[in-house]
């Protein structure tokens, strides 16, 4: 599935499941929850925390969580994300085309 088509899938779902999108701000609430429960899976996978009894890790499950709202986002602020990561890709090859190689942190 490419970008274009997992915004028309999240859109198409919206229409044909839900009522209409959240609100822009309910949206961008729901996207800061969904980020600090990746957070929640990422710090006691990797960092120090430990898991409670029950929870799992489900990683992915909230990857893709966090994935969906910023589609829902990207939709209704008629945002094209294919457009923008490329975008983001070129920002990034100009601006830190040396910098990471002469990190010495990163050797
Ligand atoms: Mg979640």
């Amino acid at each position: 599935m490419t970008i274009e088509e997992a915004q028309q899938a999240v859109d198409k779902w919206i229409k044909e499941n839900g009522v209409r999108y959240f609100s822009e701000l309910t949206n961008m609430a729901c996207l800061a929850e969904e980020v600090g429960e990746l957070a929640r899976v990422m710090s006691r996978t990797y960092g120090d925390q430990s898991f409670k009894e029950g929870e799992k890790a489900n990683l992915g499950e909230e990857m893709a969580d966090v994935l969906w709202v910023l589609l829902c986002l990207a939709n209704q602020t008629n945002v094209n994300l294919t457009e923008e990561l490329r975008k983001s890709f070129d920002k990034k090859t100009i601006r830190d085309k040396e910098r990471h190689k002469n990190n010495p942190k990163l050797k």
